[in-house]
């Protein structure tokens, strides 16, 4: 086998792991429950387990190991400064004891940075050199790459867009501020707003295709709704992609990058998000940056985590190997 990374997307259900070649190709992936011990030295141990048992079907031709990971890590010390899945997780050190146990050396980062890291070296942002990456999903993410790098800030935690307010008066986001667009833009915040509106449109076909039941209510099944024409449906997604749409001027006014990248569980409505989006960001942006700007839907899905991954081991532990 050629030179190859080992890849591992840790999450708050799975561990995920694989082998990535240069050419940003997954071999032998295979996935282990988290655990309900979250202490760190129980998730080291399943995490060596893991890499012992892809650096044996490497037959030891790995050269270190990129993990991606729910949470800050420090730039410097590499250390989780919290990680919202894994209570008490504050300052530790995951590099250090892997290193010791499987002799190999890691590379580690956030796990939107790295999903971002993978779309732009094997997925929609192959042909640019800076772009940022909005994942909707449970929350709202981003992974911002700028000049083909990682853009970490000074404690790690930039890309944090899920948090930007929209709104400032707005509902309570769960980082204890109001009117974030986490709060109007992300899977749980379109059933909110969704169940709201039923609640004075109680006739909607969405409540119909629910079974009658709001509690059934599902991004998918009010993307489904809205397809069907459901007019209740349909303003949830106007309004929530006019959000993101605002936000996203914003950054672009900040960064001007030439590519937004939209990913997460959300993104398979992105035919219905991108119009209103599109429409604000001219709106809302300086005219040049704003015409021009690309918006595309991520292609790498769920392997995002690891691919990136095991491009970060590529990047920083052979760093001519970058791209
Ligand atoms: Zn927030």
């Amino acid at each position: 086998m050629n030179r190859v990374a080992i890849a591992i997307d840790l999450g708050g259900t799975d561990i995920k792991g694989a082998l990535l070649d240069r050419e940003g190709r997954l071999h032998s992936p295979r996935r282990v429950p988290t655990g309900e011990d979250r202490s760190p030295a129980k998730v080291v141990d399943r995490l060596a387990d893991l890499i012992d048992g892809l650096q044996k079907t490497a037959g030891g031709a790995a050269f270190g190991v990129g993990i991606g990971v729910p949470g800050g890590v420090y730039p410097d010390s590499k250390k989780i400064s919290q990680a919202p899945n894994f209570p008490g997780w504050y300052d530790v050190d995951l590099v250090s004891p892997l290193m010791q146990k499987t002799g190999l050396p890691v590379a580690i980062d956030n796990d939107a940075n790295v999903a971002g890291l993978g779309e732009f070296e094997f997925g929609a942002g192959k042909a640019v050199d800076s772009m940022v990456l909005i994942t909707l999903g449970t929350g709202i993410g981003g992974g911002i790459i700028l000049d083909g790098r990682i853009w970490r800030g000074q404690w790690g935690m930039a890309g944090e867009i899920g948090h930007i307010t929209i709104e400032p008066e707005g509902v309570l986001c769960g980082c204890g501020n109001r009117g974030c667009i986490e709060a109007y833009a992300s899977g749980p915040a379109l059933v909110r707003q969704a169940k709201e509106a039923l609640a004075r449109e109680p006739g909607a076909p969405l409540l119909q295709l629910a079974g009658g039941d709001p509690d059934r209510i599902t991004p998918k099944l009010i993307y489904d709704a809205a397809k069907q024409g459901c007019p209740v449906s349909r303003a949830v997604f106007e309004k929530a992609s006019r959000y993101l749409g605002n936000m996203m001027a914003s950054v672009l006014n900040l960064l001007n990058v030439p590519l937004f990248v939209i990913g997460g569980g959300v993104s398979a409505s992105f035919d219905l998000l991108y119009e209103p989006m599109r429409d604000e960001i001219r709106r809302r942006a300086y005219r040049i940056p704003g015409e021009n700007v690309a918006i595309q839907r991520a292609i790498l899905g769920n392997d995002a985590g690891m691919i990136g991954a095991g491009m970060l081991a590529f990047a920083e532990l052979t760093p001519a190997e970058g791209r």
